[in-house]
């Protein structure tokens, strides 16, 4: 039998960047059900990083991040204006949205022309307004989780693959858990499974949060005949019934689905990509002859939609990092800061606490565990 300081459970970007986090000073141990970290929503994901996108806590977590996801010379994000936009039957959500004070410091205001400007590929008479983002970017989420899990091991933690936790209990000060044929132990263990959230503490004698996954579909188009489209903007509906973005020559859309799913290995569904191409092309001047691929992966959300961080109102030494929702590349860095420093009984810090965010809105007692 081994032992850690802390085990934390699933090597995506929720377990790699609080363990990266953690592992200076802390003998850590990552484990992972998979052959390798990222097979699920981290691998998935659309990459875009958004300063006014979801509610006000993880708005906050995401503009906390923003240093971090710049730094190392532009390694992990480059710039991608980001579009909100809004037709005619949709500005009282507009004003509304536009109206948030954090949102009105990191945006500007559209006329129906400038957003046309801006992206040219939208039909005139479709939008009536848009809300431009000043710091959106598209993130490079492969580059940002390996460099979390690199910084694991340089110092000194550990990243096991093929290692499923499967039961586990606490015992003399200590958590038991099995994986991949072994028992593993220490007195913290730290819930970073993401859609399977619920299942891993159940496996645990640990009482559920209340986690939905939900399906989210994504599909690669080709983009339109002619330049000067692959640097446009990202398209997001205000009520977030679809999106779409240029990537590398191609265009990306989402029906934005959110379909409640058991934690699995998510497919995308035809009709989901059929519903994103018509909703797209209500908006856009975009001919799709075909679908280069599609893909779906599970966001996994509380039942307030803000994450879970923090040790469990009940079971001692079980910590929850849960609840990443739609979030979790672009608030890893300053989510990975919170979780390893309330895992250390450390408090929130301090450039997330000016940025209005306490332990008690991230807390899963709040949902009773
Ligand atoms: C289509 C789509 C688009 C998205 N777009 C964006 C975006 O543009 N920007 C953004 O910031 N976020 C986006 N997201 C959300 C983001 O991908 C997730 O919030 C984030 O990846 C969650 O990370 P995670 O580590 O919690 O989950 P995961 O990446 O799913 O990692 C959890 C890991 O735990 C492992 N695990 C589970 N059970 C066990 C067990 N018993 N033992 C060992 N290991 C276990 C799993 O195998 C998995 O690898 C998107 C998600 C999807 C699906």
């Amino acid at each position: 039998m081994t032992e850690y300081d802390v085990i934390v459970v699933g090597a995506g970007m929720a377990g790699a960047s609080l363990a990266a986090e953690l592992a200076a000073g802390t003998k850590v141990l990552v484990l992972e059900q998979e052959d390798a970290p990222g097979r699920h929503a981290t691998g998935r994901s659309a990459a875009l990083y958004s300063e006014i996108y979801g509610n006000t806590v993880i708005r906050a977590l995401t503009r906390a991040s923003r240093p971090a996801i710049l730094a190392e010379n532009g390694r992990f994000a480059r710039p991608r204006q980001c579009l909100h936009i809004a037709r005619a039957d949709q500005m009282e959500r507009l004003e509304a949205f536009a109206a948030l004070p954090d949102v009105a410091s990191a945006s500007r205001r559209m006329t129906a022309a400038e957003a046309l400007a801006a992206a040219p590929l939208l039909r005139a008479g479709y939008v009536a307004a848009a809300v431009a983002e000043l710091n959106a970017y598209d993130l490079d989420v492969d580059a940002l989780h390996q460099h979390y899990l690199r910084r694991v091991r340089a110092a000194g933690g550990t990243v096991r693959c093929n290692a499923c936790v499967t039961a586990g209990a606490f015992r003399a000060g200590l958590w038991h858990l099995e994986a991949g044929g072994e028992t593993l132990r220490a007195p913290v263990v730290v819930n970073a499974s993401g859609a399977w959230g619920d299942r891993v503490a159940a496996a645990l004698g640990v009482a559920p949060l209340g986690l939905q996954p939900k399906r989210r579909t994504v599909a690669l188009v080709p983009g339109p005949a002619g330049d000067g489209w692959s640097d446009g903007p990202a398209v997001i509906d205000i009520d977030e019934r679809f999106y779409f973005k240029p990537d590398a020559g191609r265009i990306l859309v989402s029906p934005a689905d959110e379909t409640p799913s058991a934690p699995c290995d998510a497919h995308p569904d035809d009709l989901d990509v059929a519903v994103a191409i018509d909703r797209m092309q209500a908006a856009a001047a975009l001919p799709v002859s075909r679908v280069l691929a599609s893909w779906a992966g599970l966001r996994t959300f509380t039942p307030d939609r803000t994450p879970a961080v923090g040790f469990d109102g009940v079971a001692e030494g079980f910590f929850w990092h849960v609840g990443q929702g739609g979030y979790g590349i672009q608030t890893a860095p300053a989510m990975g800061r919170l979780g390893a420093a309330l895992a250390l009984g450390r408090g929130v810090p301090s450039d997330l606490g000016d940025l209005g965010l306490a332990a008690a809105d991230v807390a899963p007692a709040r949902f009773g565990a």
